[in-house]
């Protein structure tokens, strides 16, 4: 299964796309965490990227469908993959399509989870994350046994730079004005699904499964 997880930064993706690699066995492909691999080694593209990331805006095209180019050619996609985060540009998904059918393939799916942007600057700005361990946590939603530390190891919590509020006021109007017309690029060749992603990670996974079996009966 060839499939496209959408939505703005907040929606979940991230969250649904590690469930659906438990489920359907198919790789998550986060052009965010490449990215932050990057910077965390500071590799040429992680410094070229940093700044761009910590001001909420896009890193260039040519560099992110590099990045997917190389991943999708990787022997664990073979059976499918699940992107999320990718693509965020009418150009990439245009460069999308051409890569895919440069290997015989083609995208199953397009789910869009659909979050009101309150809801969306409330999960972002309160999300902490564990920079040993890598578990996240939110404020009120998910918090932690001891303020501040995190459960599995004692690590103190950190924010990613661009969940500060104005950075994440500044990623949902960059989504707004350059990502979301990539839906009606996807509605139009008639992949496009819109999920409801509010409510906990367990009730929007079942909208998920029910979009996705709904495509083969
Ligand atoms: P994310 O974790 O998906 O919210 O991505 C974090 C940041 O990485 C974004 O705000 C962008 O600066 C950058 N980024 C991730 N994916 C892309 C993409 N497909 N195109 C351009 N920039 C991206």
């Amino acid at each position: 299964m060839d499939l496209i997880l959408f939505g703005p930064p907040g929606a979940g993706k991230g969250t649904q796309a590690q469930r659906l690699l438990e489920a359907y066995r198919a790789p998550q492909i986060s052009t965010g965490d490449i990215l932050r691999q990057a910077v965390k080694d500071g590799t040429p593209l992680g410094q070229r990227a940093r700044p761009i990331m910590e001001s909420g805006q896009l890193v260039p095209d040519a560099l992110v469908i590099d990045i997917v180019q190389e991943r999708l050619r990787q022997p664990d996609c073979a059976g499918g993959f699940v992107l999320d985060g990718f693509p965020r540009t009418v150009a990439q998904a245009q460069a999308l399509d051409r890569m895919l059918a440069s290997l015989g393939r083609h995208l199953d799916r397009v789910l869009s989870l659909e979050v009101p942007l309150e809801v969306l600057v409330k999960r972002l700005t309160g999300r902490r994350s564990c920079p040993t361990c890598g578990r996240v946590y939110h404020l009120t939603e998910a918090p932690p046994r001891a303020p501040g530390a995190c459960d599995a190891c004692g690590t103190a919590l950190v924010q990613r730079p661009d969940d500060a509020e104005e950075v994440v006021r500044e990623r949902q109007a960059t989504y707004r004005r350059q990502t979301e017309p990539v839906k009606a690029y996807y509605a139009a060749q008639g992949l496009l699904r819109e999920v409801d992603g509010t409510g906990t990670p367990d009730q929007v996974f079942g909208r998920i499964r029910a979009a996705l079996d709904k495509k083969t009966a």
